[in-house]
């Protein structure tokens, strides 16, 4: 296991949590199995601890991570904003997990930014913001989950994980790998599993519930979205998914039954970089931008240069502000003008 903090930031973070009472964990919007599983480990170990632990997001999450132990009772600040405010306004230590910028949480960032308790980011994005009064960033980690798994060990408690909190990490680092298909190479993402192992999950079950539970209406959106409106770039290296607002409508799609579309097209050989396309649900005028690529291609670099967003070389994001007509016709484009730095995938 890796060592993240020295003496000093260790007793340091232990100092905080001594001296609070209760703790307000938050996430980002449109959260992942990474927000939630990271967000709901340290709930539970907090709550072991004798502390009052609230969790909050700023908007609902896949029903993929209902079943997930605590998720119930996660604060979702679009629907409850009082609960919310108040909770983070009474914190006496703020958590930020799997968020490095408060821009990253919408309308929510205004409580967590405002508030006078300490606050202490644990994340693996990178560049981030400096906001928080303790920064533990790893950007070459897999996911907030492992920076979490490496904390644990420094504090000793990795080997008392209850299997709830154990599984909460497996299916944090689970979701942002792929199920361990990309951003996994290091060895000791496997000690960590092997850890989480010995306190009794059963991964087998998790990626089920996590990844097998479809509806009828997320595979035929599938379908859908293979056989009508998948565009090669051939010469580009890249594929191009889209979905409009009157697509998910007719398909009868729920949040979450987008999750790996974007994926997809990286199956196809040749293919070092797909975008997804997706009408904001909630903001007319707004498209949002899913970016995957492949080996050294850099989709961080087209979030960031483009598509006014950022994220990992491998998975990013961002948005446009226009039609979906004109963001197709601005994304073709921009994979044009790219197409030399999309061919040199090192894989
Ligand atoms: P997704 O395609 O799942 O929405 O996002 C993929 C990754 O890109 C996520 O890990 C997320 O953190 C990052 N990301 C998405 N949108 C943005 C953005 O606007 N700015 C930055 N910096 N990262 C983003
Ligand atoms: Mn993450």
């Amino acid at each position: 296991m890796e060592r993240i903090l020295d003496n000093d930031g260790l007793s340091r973070l232990g100092s905080m949590i001594d001296n609070a009472g209760k703790v307000f964990v938050c996430s980002h919007v449109s959260p992942d199995g990474d927000a939630i599983g990271s967000a709901l480990s340290l709930k539970h170990i907090l709550a072991r601890r004798g502390k009052s632990v609230s969790v909050a997001v700023p908007n609902i999450f896949p029903d993929f991570l209902q079943w997930m132990p605590g998720a119930r009772d996660i604060l979702i600040y679009a629907k409850n904003r009082d609960d919310v405010e108040k909770a983070a306004k009474e914190a006496d230590l703020i958590i930020v997990a799997d968020l490095n910028d408060p821009a990253r949480m919408t309308e929510m960032a205004g409580c967590v930014v405002e508030s006078t308790a300490p606050k202490v980011m644990i994340d693996h994005h990178l560049n981030p913001v400096d906001f928080c009064d303790l920064v533990i960033s790893q950007p070459s980690m897999c996911a907030t989950a492992e920076v979490l798994c490496h904390l644990y060990h420094q504090f000793g408690l990795l080997g008392q994980l209850t299997v709830d909190e154990a599984t909460c990490l497996y299916v944090a680092m689970m979701c942002d790998t792929g199920a361990f298909t990309y951003n996994s190479n290091r060895p000791v993402v496997y000690e960590c599993i092997s850890r989480l192992l010995e306190r009794g999950i059963d991964k087998d079950a998790i990626y089920r519930k996590v990844f097998w539970t479809w509806s009828v209406a997320r595979l035929r959106l599938t379908g859908y979205m293979l056989y009508v409106k998948l565009e090669t770039l051939r010469d580009c290296h890249a594929a191009i998914l889209s979905l409009t607002n009157a697509e998910r409508k007719r398909f009868g799609i729920k949040n979450g039954d987008t999750e790996g579309l974007v994926n997809m097209p990286l199956q196809l050989s040749g293919v070092n970089m797909s975008v997804f396309l997706s009408e904001d649900t909630e903001h007319e005028g707004v498209v949002k931008v899913s970016l995957r690529s492949v080996g050294s291609v850099r989709c961080d670099r087209i979030a960031n240069e483009y598509f006014n967003g950022g994220g990992h070389m491998n998975a990013s994001g961002g948005r446009l502000y226009c039609s979906m007509d004109e963001a197709l016709e601005f994304t073709r484009q921009t994979l044009r003008k790219n197409s030399a730095m999309l061919k040199m995938s090192n894989t």
